[in-house]
Parts: structure tokens; C-alpha cells; sequence
């Protein structure tokens, strides 16, 4: 039987998210990866339990993650069901809807009918009651944004989610879901967007739109899928996401150009003792306005590694205009 790390929340940074009674690990681990029917379920729960140990206490996971779609969920409520039964009120867990997950009319985007069905098939793949942060996976042009909150709003006030969110909203669609949840009565506890060293779209608008409404965010890939790490240095390894078969990461991806950044950075990271990945977890963290960074993670070590950043998060003014100027050439 798992009994959890005494020591889990010593060593981990807790931020508050927006300005709810939430708060969130500086570091939070996604199963889009590494945690559908072809990973190893040990190494899963393996993971799960490294990263609880670390007090990373923040799970996120979506209906379609797999592959197959749902089996992520599946394999996450098996491991919650064997393990955390007991821990269950020390963890924050996600899920999410508005990708494709099945056929018709009614099997993606941002329905009443799609969300309130997604949620219930979710639940209970995860084996669970109730999720702690249900999301809005990305907007839908077709469907009112009224219907879309109206959803968020029943499905907090029936309990099925504690808190709701939405993900992938520019700054101004974002702003008109907050004003309506919040005219609803269901604050909008979160947002979570893609940030990085390598996609930096959320410093135009949308941070300082959360920042204003008292919203959180949740940076997620703040690795650029394993791209800001030691991962691709001396070529792509035969286990790697960009060898595998991810549309999200090819190997195309690994250029010139970019092993030229991330050699320039790897000096920053040292001089600092830290490494590529602590590095970019700490840039994504710098200035207090990503309440999470939300990484992926294929083994326990780099889980260990990503989790230890928050023993270094400052920078110097010098840093971050060198750090502008590797990311800009
Ligand atoms: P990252 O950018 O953190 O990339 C994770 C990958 O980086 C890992 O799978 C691993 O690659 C590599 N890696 C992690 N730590 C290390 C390390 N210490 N050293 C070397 N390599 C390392 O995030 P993801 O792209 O995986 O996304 C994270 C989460 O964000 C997802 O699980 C999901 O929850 C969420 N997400 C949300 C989306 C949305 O639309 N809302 C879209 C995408 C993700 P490898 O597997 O090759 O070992």
C-alpha cells in the first residue's frame, strides 16, 4: 500500500490562484502524455506517486488524452482508486472538454449538452464524484459564449466541479467568459494558456486581463513539450516525444536554430545551478503572473528535477535582457 512522503509539503512553493481561496503548486503535473493504454501503468503510477511525494498536489488531465482518448482518465482513476483513496482531499484534479471525443453533432466543441455529457463520461472513467477544476478546453466559434459559461455555471453549482476555467481564450474572449461567470455567480478561477520560453502570446493582453480580473493561470507546456531541456542537446532520442508518434512534436522541430538558443541558455542555466529545464520552469515563474507551471513528465526523474526549481525562481534584471535577446535571434 502508497503511504504518501511525510515531508510532501516542505519542499514545494504553494501560489494563490487569482484571487480565490485556491491555492496551487508552483509545479503541477499533466497526463496529455506518457499516460494513455501504451505506457507502462507502473511507470504511470510510479509518477503519480513521485510527484505527490514532492507536493505536487495538482493533477491535470482532459477528456481526449490517451491514446485512446479517455484512457488517460482511465488510467488515472485506477491509479486514485489503488493509491490516494485516502488522499483524496489533499489533491486538486482537473479535467477538461471542447476537443473532438466522440462522433455526432454533440461530441466536441462548447454545448450545454456536449459539456454536461463529456463531464459525466469523465467522472466516471476517473472513478470519481466530482473533479476539483472542470475547463473549457478552447473556444467555440459556432456556440453563444452564454450557453458555453451557463454550462461552467450549472455544473459548479450541481457540484460536479468545485471550480471552473477555460483554456486556450484569447484576451478578449477571455475577458467577456470571466464577465459573464461572474455575473453568474461561478468566478472564473483559472485560465490556462501555452507559455513558454518559446511561445510567449499571453504577454500580449491576456496575463495582465487575468491579472486584473483576479483570475489564475496554469502555464501549460512551460517545456515546449521537452524542447526547453537537455532532452534534444545531442540529437532525438529514440524515446523521446519528437521520435515518437505526437503530431505535436516532430523531429523537424529540432533545428538548427533552436539547438543554438538552448545551447545559449544551457550557460545561463549553469551559471545559475540550474539546468535547461529548471531554467524555463523558473523563467515561466518569474514575475508572479503563472500561478503553475504544468508539466508533462515519461519517468520519476524528470519529475524530481522539474519539482526542484523552486529553490531558485529569482533573476537579475541582466538575466532576463540576456535571456530576451537568445529568445528574439
Ligand atoms: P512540457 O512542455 O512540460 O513537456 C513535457 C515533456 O518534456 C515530457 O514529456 C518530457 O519529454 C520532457 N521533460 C519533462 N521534464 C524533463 C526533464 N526534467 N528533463 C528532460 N526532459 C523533460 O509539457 P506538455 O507539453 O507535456 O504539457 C504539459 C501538460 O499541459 C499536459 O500534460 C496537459 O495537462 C497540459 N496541456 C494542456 C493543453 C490545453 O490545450 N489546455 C494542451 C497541451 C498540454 P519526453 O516525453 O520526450 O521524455
Amino acid at each position: 500500500m502508497y503511504i504518501a512522503n511525510e515531508e510532501r509539503y516542505n519542499g514545494m512553493k504553494y501560489n494563490r490562484c487569482g484571487k480565490s481561496g485556491i491555492m496551487l503548486p508552483a509545479i503541477s503535473l499533466g497526463l496529455w502524455h506518457n499516460f494513455g493504454d501504451a505506457a507502462s501503468f507502473e511507470n504511470c503510477s510510479d509518477m503519480i506517486k513521485c510527484a505527490f511525494d514532492l507536493g505536487i498536489t495538482h493533477f491535470d488531465i482532459a477528456n481526449n488524452y490517451g491514446p485512446p482518448p479517455g484512457s488517460a482518465e482511465e488510467n488515472f482513476g485506477k491509479i486514485l482508486k489503488q493509491n490516494f483513496l485516502s488522499y483524496r482531499d489533499e489533491m486538486l484534479i482537473s479535467t477538461k472538454a471542447g476537443y473532438y471525443m466522440w462522433q455526432g453533432p454533440y461530441g466536441e466543441w462548447g454545448s450545454k449538452k456536449y459539456l454536461f455529457s463529456s463531464l459525466d463520461q469523465s467522472l466516471k472513467r476517473l472513478q470519481l464524484d466530482y473533479v476539483d477544476i472542470f475547463y473549457h478546453h478552447r473556444p467555440d466559434p459556432n456556440t453563444p459564449l452564454e450557453e458555453t459559461m451557463a454550462a461552467l455555471d450549472l455544473i459548479a453549482k450541481q457540484g460536479k466541479a468545485l471550480y471552473v476555467g477555460i483554456s486556450n481564450y484569447n484576451a478578449e474572449d477571455a475577458k467577456k467568459a470571466i464577465d459573464i461567470l461572474k455575473a453568474l455567480g461561478t468566478p472564473c478561477l483559472i485560465h490556462q494558456p501555452k507559455y513558454s520560453m518559446l511561445e510567449r502570446t499571453p504577454e500580449n493582453g491576456l496575463l495582465d486581463v487575468l491579472q486584473d480580473a483576479g483570475v489564475g493561470s496554469i502555464a501549460f507546456s512551460p517545456l515546449g513539450g521537452g524542447r526547453l531541456t537537455n532532452r534534444y542537446l545531442h540529437g532525438i532520442p529514440e524515446d523521446s516525444r519528437a521520435a515518437g508518434a505526437s503530431p505535436f512534436l516532430k523531429p523537424t522541430d529540432i533545428n538548427e536554430s533552436l539547438l543554438d538558443k538552448l545551447n545559449k541558455l544551457k550557460i545561463i542555466a549553469e551559471n545559475r545551478d540550474q539546468s535547461l529545464a529548471q531554467l524555463a520552469l523558473a523563467w515561466v515563474l518569474r514575475d508572479g503572473k503563472i500561478t503553475s507551471a504544468l508539466i508533462g513528465a515519461s519517468n520519476t526523474a524528470q519529475i524530481i528535477e522539474c519539482a526542484a526549481t523552486i529553490s531558485n525562481l529569482t533573476f537579475s534584471i541582466e538575466e532576463l535582457a540576456l535571456i530576451d535577446d537568445i529568445l528574439v535571434s
